[in-house]
């Protein structure tokens, strides 16, 4: 018991029977970057890179992307830092990627299909991200957020491919790119589930309305059967699965997702150790057990309860 509490107190995400699970950092620019970057986890899931530009009033060139791409990188070495393409739209309005009000923004041109109706913002993007990946060494890879379909997926990997870049996945974060996710992720290198967008569009439930929190839990089952069907779909894929939604944070929560087959959990870095703790207390077959608990319980509440009453006391 000691040995596995000392081991399970740094180092790479390991399951108690060994399976590698990488525990990674969500981060919203450079500062982000500094925080994270000395910290023991093993990279970065998630760079939020909207979040970089929601004051600039113009586009930003390639050379001043490529400078903040640099210093975000820096810190993490030869780590892996996953970059999220653009997320903006009338819900995440950015005043150079500006399409107009819209009458449902969450359901609107947002993610990738703003990046498709303005495909330089996306290709300057690309190059400085290249850019910034040969300056630093850094093990960068490049995902598309709101993707609905194969052929979206298909078009943003060539895209990424075409500006230099070795690795490009999609945020799994609709229902019907998870129902579909072996075909989906077919087309990419990888996938990453966003579980925010995932329960607010499996739910139907506005997750800017607070009020509707209960409906936006992701130990929902319903939520919890659509992960499923992702990780069923990215393993006859044969590509890897992450989760960079707020549930990778969520200790037992992120069991029950290795249990689904989930191979990565990006999160706020503070909420790495007791990830770390969870997992090596629990073996590859433990989490499958917890996540069949939480979807055969009828409630988001039970889904929780019976997961906790079954994973290691210690949590
Ligand atoms: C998500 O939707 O779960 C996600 C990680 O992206 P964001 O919260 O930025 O929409
Ligand atoms: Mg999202």
């Amino acid at each position: 018991r000691r040995a596995t509490a000392l081991a399970a107190a740094s180092g790479p995400g390991r399951t108690k029977d060994g399976l590698a699970i990488a525990l990674l950092a969500n981060i919203g620019g450079v500062e982000d970057a500094e925080l994270a970057g000395p910290q023991d986890l093993e990279g970065v899931g998630l760079f939020r890179t909207e979040f970089v530009f929601l004051s600039s009033e113009t586009a930003p060139t390639v050379a001043e992307q490529t400078e903040i791409y640099r210093r975000v990188f820096e810190p993490f070495g030869g780590r892996r830092v996953v970059v999220r393409t653009l997320d903006a739209g009338a819900d995440k309005p950015l005043k150079f990627a500006d399409l107009g009000p819209e009458e449902n923004p969450a359901l609107g041109r947002r993610g990738l299909r703003l990046s498709a109706e303005r495909p330089e913002l996306l290709d300057a993007q690309l190059e400085a991200l290249a850019a910034a990946a040969k300056l630093t060494g850094a093990d960068v890879r490049v995902m598309a957020p709101m993707v609905a379909t194969v052929e979206e997926a298909a078009w943003f990997a060539r895209r990424v491919y075409e500006n230099g870049l070795p690795k490009a996945g999609v945020m799994i974060e609709v229902p019907g790119a998870a129902l579909r996710a072996s075909h989906v992720l077919g087309a990419v290198d990888f996938g990453s589930l966003g579980t925010n967008d995932l329960a607010q569009y499996t739910m139907a439930a506005d997750r800017m309305q607070g009020e509707l929190s209960d409906l936006l839990d992701p130990w929902q089952p319903a939520v919890l059967d659509v992960i499923a069907a992702a990780g069923i779909g990215a393993r006859q894929a044969g590509k890897p699965l992450g989760v960079c939604g707020e549930s990778a944070g969520d200790p037992l929560l992120a069991l029950v997702l290795v249990g689904l087959g989930v191979s990565s959990l990006s999160m706020a870095p503070g909420k790495v150790p007791a990830v770390r703790v969870a997992l090596a207390a629990h073996t590859q077959l433990d989490c499958q057990q917890l996540a069949a608990a939480a979807r055969g319980a009828a409630t988001a509440t039970e889904a929780r309860d019976a997961v906790r009453a079954a994973a290691s006391p210690e949590l």
